[in-house]
C-alpha cells in the first residue's frame, strides 16, 4: 500500500506519518527530509535545491522525482511505504503513478486552517541531531532549546521564519492544493480534521487506513 499524506506545510504530516510507521511497520519518506540531508552533505543535488528551500518555493519536479525513484526502490519499501510532501505537483503525482505501477493507493489530507498553521510553523523548533520536532507553544520546555530525547540543539528550520511561511502557504495554495480534485477523482482521497490532539487525528487515520488495508486484502483474495 502506498500511503500520501497530504496538507499544507504544518499540518501535521511527519507527526501522523511516524505514527503510522511504527504501528504499520513501514517507512515515512519525506521528500523535505532527503532535500535537507543533500543540503546538508552538500552534493550537487542539494547546491542546487537549497535557494529554492529556503525562498518557500518548490524545488524542480526532476530533482523530486529523482530521490523518490531511488528511494522507493529500497528493499524497506517492498511491503509498502508513506510519502510525506511528495507529489506536490499534478506533473509529480503523474510521474509517480508511472514510477510504481499498479499498488493500492490511499490520500490522507490533514485539514488545517492558514492561521493556525503560520503559528504552528512560527513555534516549530527542531533537534539538530535526531530531527524531533517540538512546539513551543504546546510544550513551553522546548524553548530552552534542548532535546528531550537526545539533549540535542533545538533549531529553527531555515525556512520557518514568517516571511518564508507565507510563502510555502502561498506556494502550497497555487501549485499542491488543486491535487485534492485529482485524488477525488480518483477515489483514494479522505480528509481528517488536522486541528484536533495527536492522538485522536491518529485515531481517524488509523481508522481509513484499517478500512483500505481491508478493502485491498479482500480483492487479492478475490484475485
Ligand atoms: P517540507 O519539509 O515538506 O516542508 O519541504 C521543505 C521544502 O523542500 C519545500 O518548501 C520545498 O522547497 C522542498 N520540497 C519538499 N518536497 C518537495 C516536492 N515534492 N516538490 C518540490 N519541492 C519540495
Amino acid at each position: 500500500m502506498r500511503i500520501i499524506l497530504f496538507g499544507a506545510p504544518g499540518s501535521g504530516k511527519g507527526t501522523q506519518g511516524d505514527l503510522i510507521a511504527k504501528r504499520y511497520g513501514i517507512p515515512r519518506i519525506s521528500t523535505g527530509d532527503l532535500l535537507r540531508l543533500a543540503v546538508r552533505k552538500g552534493t550537487p543535488l542539494g547546491r542546487k535545491a537549497e535557494s529554492f528551500m529556503n525562498s518557500g518555493r518548490l524545488v524542480t519536479d526532476e530533482v523530486v522525482e529523482g530521490l523518490v525513484r531511488e528511494r522507493i526502490a529500497e528493499p524497506d519499501c517492498r511491503p509498502g511505504y508513506i510519502l510525506d510532501g511528495f507529489p506536490r505537483t499534478i506533473g509529480q503525482a503523474e510521474a509517480m503513478a508511472g514510477m510504481a505501477g499498479s499498488r493500492p493507493e490511499i490520500v490522507i489530507g490533514i485539514e488545517v486552517r492558514p492561521e493556525v498553521l503560520v503559528d504552528r510553523l512560527c513555534g516549530r523548533r527542531v533537534c539538530a541531531s535526531c530531527s524531533a520536532v517540538y512546539n513551543i507553544h504546546v510544550q513551553p520546555l522546548a524553548a530552552a532549546g534542548i532535546c528531550d530525547i537526545c539533549g540535542g540543539e533545538l533549531v529553527r528550520r531555515k525556512d520557518d521564519t514568517p516571511e518564508v511561511i507565507r510563502e510555502r502557504i502561498r506556494v502550497y495554495h497555487e501549485q499542491t492544493e488543486s491535487l485534492k480534485d485529482y485524488y477525488r477523482r480518483k477515489n483514494v482521497f479522505h480528509a481528517v480534521d488536522g486541528e484536533r490532539p495527536i492522538a485522536v487525528i491518529f485515531q481517524d487515520v488509523a481508522g481509513l487506513l484499517d478500512a483500505a488495508l481491508g478493502r485491498t486484502k479482500a480483492s487479492e483474495r478475490r484475485t
